[in-house]
Protein backbone atom coordinates (compact mmCIF):
# COMPACT_ATOMS: atom_id res chain seq x y z
CA UNK A 1 0.00 0.00 0.00
CA UNK A 2 2.78 2.74 1.22
CA UNK A 3 4.59 1.07 -2.36
CA UNK A 4 1.58 1.91 -3.91
CA UNK A 5 1.15 5.66 -2.74
CA UNK A 6 5.06 6.22 -3.00
CA UNK A 7 4.37 4.90 -6.80
CA UNK A 8 1.79 7.43 -7.27
CA UNK A 9 3.12 10.46 -5.55
CA UNK A 10 5.86 9.90 -7.73
CA UNK A 11 4.11 10.06 -11.31
CA UNK A 12 2.23 12.84 -10.11
CA UNK A 13 5.44 15.05 -10.14
CA UNK A 14 6.89 13.43 -12.87
CA UNK A 15 3.45 14.24 -14.79
CA UNK A 16 3.67 17.59 -14.01
CA UNK A 17 7.41 18.30 -14.45
CA UNK A 18 6.61 16.47 -18.46
CA UNK A 19 4.14 19.68 -18.58
CA UNK A 20 6.35 21.71 -17.99
CA UNK A 21 9.50 20.76 -18.95
CA UNK A 22 9.55 17.27 -20.82
CA UNK A 23 13.44 16.97 -21.71
CA UNK A 24 13.97 17.59 -17.95
CA UNK A 25 11.13 14.55 -17.20
CA UNK A 26 12.82 12.21 -19.70
CA UNK A 27 16.12 12.89 -18.31
CA UNK A 28 15.07 12.19 -14.25
CA UNK A 29 13.05 8.99 -15.88
CA UNK A 30 16.18 7.76 -17.49
CA UNK A 31 18.80 8.47 -15.37
CA UNK A 32 17.68 9.55 -11.82
CA UNK A 33 15.52 6.65 -10.60
CA UNK A 34 18.29 4.14 -10.60
CA UNK A 35 21.48 3.00 -8.40
CA UNK A 36 23.71 2.08 -11.41
CA UNK A 37 26.97 4.24 -11.33
CA UNK A 38 27.19 6.62 -14.01
CA UNK A 39 29.26 8.24 -15.82
CA UNK A 40 32.39 5.76 -15.12
CA UNK A 41 35.12 5.39 -17.33
CA UNK A 42 38.55 2.95 -16.98
CA UNK A 43 41.55 2.44 -19.01
CA UNK A 44 44.63 -0.05 -19.15
CA UNK A 45 47.80 1.19 -17.27
CA UNK A 46 49.41 4.23 -15.70
CA UNK A 47 48.64 6.07 -18.56
CA UNK A 48 45.30 5.98 -18.18
CA UNK A 49 45.06 8.15 -15.27
CA UNK A 50 45.14 11.39 -17.13
CA UNK A 51 43.71 10.26 -19.53
CA UNK A 52 40.79 8.94 -17.94
CA UNK A 53 40.74 12.86 -17.13
CA UNK A 54 40.18 14.05 -20.42
CA UNK A 55 37.03 11.88 -21.51
CA UNK A 56 35.98 12.30 -17.32
CA UNK A 57 35.58 16.25 -18.69
CA UNK A 58 33.23 14.92 -21.60
CA UNK A 59 31.14 12.53 -19.61
CA UNK A 60 30.92 14.64 -16.47
CA UNK A 61 29.20 17.09 -19.03
CA UNK A 62 26.61 14.66 -20.07
CA UNK A 63 29.00 13.81 -23.08
CA UNK A 64 28.88 10.73 -24.93
CA UNK A 65 30.47 7.88 -23.97
CA UNK A 66 32.04 7.40 -27.86
CA UNK A 67 32.99 11.31 -27.66
CA UNK A 68 34.83 10.48 -23.92
CA UNK A 69 37.09 7.46 -24.96
CA UNK A 70 38.21 8.66 -28.22
CA UNK A 71 39.46 11.89 -27.04
CA UNK A 72 40.76 10.07 -23.75
CA UNK A 73 42.97 8.17 -26.22
CA UNK A 74 43.96 10.52 -28.60
CA UNK A 75 45.86 12.26 -25.46
CA UNK A 76 48.14 9.57 -25.18
CA UNK A 77 48.54 8.51 -29.07
CA UNK A 78 49.68 12.26 -28.93
CA UNK A 79 52.69 12.17 -26.48
CA UNK A 80 55.72 11.22 -27.63
CA UNK A 81 57.19 9.81 -24.04
CA UNK A 82 54.08 7.42 -24.81
CA UNK A 83 56.38 5.11 -26.12
CA UNK A 84 53.80 2.11 -26.89
CA UNK A 85 51.24 4.06 -28.53
CA UNK A 86 50.51 6.97 -31.35
CA UNK A 87 53.76 9.32 -31.91
CA UNK A 88 56.82 7.83 -30.32
CA UNK A 89 55.82 4.42 -30.50
CA UNK A 90 58.28 1.63 -30.98
CA UNK A 91 58.83 0.73 -34.78
CA UNK A 92 58.95 -2.57 -36.31
CA UNK A 93 62.37 -4.37 -36.88
CA UNK A 94 63.02 -2.29 -39.96
CA UNK A 95 61.95 0.76 -38.43
CA UNK A 96 58.33 1.44 -39.46
CA UNK A 97 56.07 2.94 -36.67
CA UNK A 98 52.86 1.22 -37.24
CA UNK A 99 49.68 1.82 -35.56
CA UNK A 100 46.74 -0.39 -34.61
CA UNK A 101 43.30 0.97 -33.03
CA UNK A 102 39.86 0.05 -32.72
CA UNK A 103 36.62 1.46 -31.64
CA UNK A 104 33.08 0.99 -30.57
CA UNK A 105 30.06 2.29 -29.91
CA UNK A 106 26.68 1.80 -27.94
CA UNK A 107 24.87 0.54 -31.27
CA UNK A 108 27.22 -1.49 -32.82
CA UNK A 109 28.95 0.61 -34.91
CA UNK A 110 32.39 0.06 -35.26
CA UNK A 111 35.69 0.76 -37.21
CA UNK A 112 39.31 -0.33 -37.56
CA UNK A 113 42.75 0.64 -38.66
CA UNK A 114 45.44 -1.90 -38.90
CA UNK A 115 49.14 -1.38 -39.63
CA UNK A 116 48.71 2.22 -40.23
CA UNK A 117 51.85 4.67 -40.35
CA UNK A 118 51.95 8.36 -40.33
CA UNK A 119 49.05 9.31 -38.67
CA UNK A 120 49.12 10.81 -34.90
CA UNK A 121 45.97 9.78 -34.16
CA UNK A 122 44.40 6.46 -35.98
CA UNK A 123 41.76 6.51 -33.26
CA UNK A 124 40.17 9.36 -34.92
CA UNK A 125 41.00 7.23 -38.15
CA UNK A 126 39.15 4.15 -36.67
CA UNK A 127 36.10 6.68 -35.92
CA UNK A 128 36.01 7.70 -39.69
CA UNK A 129 36.17 4.36 -41.32
CA UNK A 130 33.51 3.79 -38.55
CA UNK A 131 31.13 7.04 -39.46
CA UNK A 132 32.26 7.45 -43.48
CA UNK A 133 32.76 4.25 -44.73
CA UNK A 134 30.74 1.29 -45.80
CA UNK A 135 33.20 -1.03 -44.18
CA UNK A 136 34.78 -1.61 -40.36
CA UNK A 137 38.53 -2.03 -40.96
CA UNK A 138 40.81 -0.22 -43.62
CA UNK A 139 44.59 -1.55 -43.11
CA UNK A 140 48.16 -0.28 -43.87
CA UNK A 141 47.96 1.96 -47.51
CA UNK A 142 45.05 2.23 -48.00
CA UNK A 143 44.20 3.18 -44.57
CA UNK A 144 46.63 5.67 -44.81
CA UNK A 145 45.04 7.54 -48.37
CA UNK A 146 41.94 7.47 -46.40
CA UNK A 147 43.32 9.08 -43.36
CA UNK A 148 45.02 11.62 -45.83
CA UNK A 149 41.49 11.84 -47.90
CA UNK A 150 40.08 12.52 -44.38
CA UNK A 151 42.25 15.49 -43.89
CA UNK A 152 44.20 14.27 -41.52
CA UNK A 153 48.21 15.29 -41.56
CA UNK A 154 51.39 12.41 -42.72
CA UNK A 155 53.72 12.95 -39.94
CA UNK A 156 56.95 11.57 -38.56
CA UNK A 157 56.19 9.19 -35.78
CA UNK A 158 59.62 7.70 -35.00
CA UNK A 159 60.94 10.35 -32.51
CA UNK A 160 65.03 10.54 -31.85
CA UNK A 161 64.67 8.25 -28.78
CA UNK A 162 62.55 5.46 -30.41
CA UNK A 163 64.85 5.74 -33.28
CA UNK A 164 67.87 5.23 -31.06
CA UNK A 165 66.19 2.07 -29.13
CA UNK A 166 65.62 0.62 -32.32
CA UNK A 167 69.49 1.32 -33.81
CA UNK A 168 70.52 -0.49 -30.22
CA UNK A 169 67.92 -3.42 -30.79
CA UNK A 170 69.21 -3.91 -34.44
CA UNK A 171 72.54 -4.97 -32.88
CA UNK A 172 71.25 -8.15 -31.36
CA UNK A 173 67.98 -8.44 -33.71
CA UNK A 174 66.52 -10.23 -30.67
CA UNK A 175 62.44 -10.28 -31.02
CA UNK A 176 61.65 -10.56 -27.35
CA UNK A 177 58.21 -9.06 -25.72
CA UNK A 178 59.25 -7.75 -21.80
CA UNK A 179 56.05 -7.78 -20.09
CA UNK A 180 55.36 -5.24 -17.85
CA UNK A 181 57.56 -2.67 -18.44
CA UNK A 182 56.26 -0.78 -21.65
CA UNK A 183 58.15 -2.75 -24.41
CA UNK A 184 54.83 -3.17 -25.76
CA UNK A 185 51.25 -1.87 -23.83
CA UNK A 186 47.81 -0.42 -25.43
CA UNK A 187 45.66 2.37 -24.39
CA UNK A 188 42.08 0.79 -24.02
CA UNK A 189 39.47 2.49 -22.44
CA UNK A 190 35.71 1.77 -21.61
CA UNK A 191 33.06 3.78 -20.48
CA UNK A 192 29.67 4.16 -19.78
CA UNK A 193 27.89 7.86 -19.84
CA UNK A 194 24.86 9.42 -17.95
CA UNK A 195 22.38 7.71 -20.48
CA UNK A 196 23.46 4.45 -20.08
CA UNK A 197 25.46 3.80 -23.20
CA UNK A 198 28.60 2.01 -23.43
CA UNK A 199 31.60 2.73 -26.31
CA UNK A 200 35.38 1.56 -25.89
CA UNK A 201 38.31 2.18 -28.12
CA UNK A 202 42.07 1.22 -27.79
CA UNK A 203 44.93 2.36 -29.51
CA UNK A 204 49.11 0.82 -29.67
CA UNK A 205 51.96 0.88 -31.88
CA UNK A 206 51.85 -2.88 -30.45
CA UNK A 207 54.52 -5.13 -30.00
CA UNK A 208 57.97 -3.18 -30.07
CA UNK A 209 60.51 -4.42 -32.83
CA UNK A 210 57.72 -7.08 -34.70
CA UNK A 211 57.54 -8.55 -38.06
CA UNK A 212 56.60 -5.39 -40.32
CA UNK A 213 53.17 -6.32 -41.27
CA UNK A 214 52.31 -7.33 -38.11
CA UNK A 215 48.66 -7.23 -36.81
CA UNK A 216 47.78 -7.59 -33.08
CA UNK A 217 44.46 -7.48 -31.23
CA UNK A 218 44.20 -3.89 -31.22
CA UNK A 219 42.09 -3.66 -34.27
CA UNK A 220 40.04 -6.62 -33.55
CA UNK A 221 36.80 -5.95 -32.65
CA UNK A 222 35.91 -8.94 -30.17
CA UNK A 223 39.66 -9.57 -29.47
CA UNK A 224 40.87 -6.35 -27.73
CA UNK A 225 37.47 -3.95 -27.60
CA UNK A 226 34.33 -5.34 -27.32
CA UNK A 227 30.78 -3.77 -26.23
CA UNK A 228 27.37 -5.08 -26.16
CA UNK A 229 25.47 -2.28 -24.50
CA UNK A 230 22.80 -4.67 -23.44
CA UNK A 231 25.64 -6.50 -21.06
CA UNK A 232 28.15 -4.37 -20.89
CA UNK A 233 32.19 -3.88 -22.21
CA UNK A 234 35.77 -5.05 -22.11
CA UNK A 235 39.40 -4.14 -23.24
CA UNK A 236 42.32 -6.07 -23.34
CA UNK A 237 46.19 -5.73 -23.30
CA UNK A 238 49.17 -8.08 -22.84
CA UNK A 239 50.37 -10.60 -25.71
CA UNK A 240 47.74 -9.58 -28.84
CA UNK A 241 48.42 -13.40 -30.26
CA UNK A 242 46.77 -14.73 -26.91
CA UNK A 243 44.19 -12.22 -27.12
CA UNK A 244 43.09 -12.99 -30.60
CA UNK A 245 43.17 -17.20 -29.73
CA UNK A 246 40.50 -16.66 -27.04
CA UNK A 247 38.74 -13.61 -28.83
CA UNK A 248 39.31 -12.40 -25.37
CA UNK A 249 37.29 -9.30 -25.20
CA UNK A 250 34.36 -11.06 -26.29
CA UNK A 251 34.76 -14.00 -24.46
CA UNK A 252 34.59 -11.51 -21.40
CA UNK A 253 31.01 -9.59 -22.46
CA UNK A 254 29.71 -13.35 -23.48
CA UNK A 255 30.54 -14.18 -19.50
CA UNK A 256 29.19 -11.66 -18.22
CA UNK A 257 25.66 -11.85 -20.53
CA UNK A 258 25.89 -15.33 -18.36
CA UNK A 259 25.59 -13.35 -14.95
CA UNK A 260 28.99 -13.68 -14.24
CA UNK A 261 30.59 -9.88 -12.38
CA UNK A 262 32.69 -8.42 -14.74
CA UNK A 263 35.68 -9.48 -11.87
CA UNK A 264 34.43 -13.04 -12.75
CA UNK A 265 34.44 -12.67 -16.38
CA UNK A 266 37.96 -11.21 -16.27
CA UNK A 267 39.32 -14.03 -14.26
CA UNK A 268 37.57 -16.84 -16.40
CA UNK A 269 39.06 -15.14 -19.60
CA UNK A 270 42.65 -14.60 -18.07
CA UNK A 271 42.31 -18.45 -16.98
CA UNK A 272 41.33 -19.66 -20.37
CA UNK A 273 44.04 -18.08 -22.29
CA UNK A 274 46.18 -19.64 -19.15
CA UNK A 275 45.06 -23.66 -20.26
CA UNK A 276 46.07 -22.84 -23.82
CA UNK A 277 49.19 -21.19 -23.19
CA UNK A 278 50.33 -24.47 -20.85
CA UNK A 279 48.46 -27.03 -23.46
CA UNK A 280 50.76 -25.24 -26.10
CA UNK A 281 53.94 -25.62 -24.16
CA UNK A 282 54.91 -21.74 -23.78
CA UNK A 283 56.27 -19.98 -20.23
CA UNK A 284 53.11 -18.39 -19.14
CA UNK A 285 55.75 -15.99 -17.36
CA UNK A 286 57.35 -14.62 -20.41
CA UNK A 287 53.29 -12.95 -21.26
CA UNK A 288 51.17 -10.67 -19.99
CA UNK A 289 47.66 -10.30 -20.41
CA UNK A 290 45.02 -8.16 -18.78
CA UNK A 291 41.69 -7.40 -18.87
CA UNK A 292 39.59 -4.86 -17.88
CA UNK A 293 35.30 -4.70 -18.01
CA UNK A 294 32.20 -2.95 -16.99
CA UNK A 295 29.01 -3.68 -16.94
CA UNK A 296 25.76 -1.98 -17.92
CA UNK A 297 25.42 -0.97 -13.93
CA UNK A 298 28.87 0.71 -13.51
CA UNK A 299 30.47 -2.06 -11.86
CA UNK A 300 33.96 -3.08 -12.77
CA UNK A 301 36.12 -5.49 -12.98
CA UNK A 302 39.77 -6.77 -14.12
CA UNK A 303 42.27 -9.50 -13.49
CA UNK A 304 45.74 -10.60 -15.45
CA UNK A 305 48.22 -13.20 -15.88
CA UNK A 306 50.68 -12.30 -13.38
CA UNK A 307 51.99 -9.35 -11.41
CA UNK A 308 52.20 -5.90 -13.12
CA UNK A 309 49.47 -4.82 -14.57
CA UNK A 310 47.58 -2.04 -13.35
CA UNK A 311 44.47 0.48 -14.38
CA UNK A 312 42.98 3.49 -13.74
CA UNK A 313 38.76 4.15 -12.81
CA UNK A 314 37.20 7.51 -13.00
CA UNK A 315 33.92 8.05 -11.12
CA UNK A 316 32.00 10.87 -9.73
CA UNK A 317 34.32 10.55 -5.98
CA UNK A 318 37.79 9.54 -7.57
CA UNK A 319 40.10 8.79 -10.46
CA UNK A 320 42.30 6.04 -9.54
CA UNK A 321 45.09 3.99 -10.25
CA UNK A 322 44.39 0.21 -9.02
CA UNK A 323 46.79 -3.26 -9.22
CA UNK A 324 44.87 -5.48 -11.04
CA UNK A 325 44.67 -8.78 -9.00
CA UNK A 326 46.74 -11.77 -11.31
CA UNK A 327 46.50 -15.35 -11.62
CA UNK A 328 50.64 -16.51 -11.38
N1 LIG B 1 47.93 -6.06 -27.33
C1 LIG B 1 48.99 -5.30 -27.95
C2 LIG B 1 49.49 -6.07 -29.14
O1 LIG B 1 49.63 -7.26 -29.09
C3 LIG B 1 50.10 -4.96 -27.05
C4 LIG B 1 49.76 -4.68 -25.61
O2 LIG B 1 48.66 -4.26 -25.30
O3 LIG B 1 50.61 -4.89 -24.76
O4 LIG B 1 49.79 -5.44 -30.12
Amino acid sequence: MENRRKFIKKAGIISGILALNPLKAIEILANKSSKIRKPVVLSTWNFGLQSNEIAWKILSKNGKSLDAVEAGVQLCEGDPNERSVGLGGRPDRDGHVTLDACIMDEMGNIGSVACLEHIVHPISVARAVMEKTPHVMLVGEGALEFALSQGFKKENLLTEDSRKEWQEWLKTSEYKPIVNVENHDTIGMIALDEFGNLSGACTTSGMAFKMHGRVGDSPIIGAELYVDNEIGAATATGQGEEVIRTCGTHLVVELMRQGKTPQEACEEAVKRIYKLIILRKKNPKDLQIGFIALNKNGETGAFCLQKGFNYAIHDAKENKLIDSPYLI
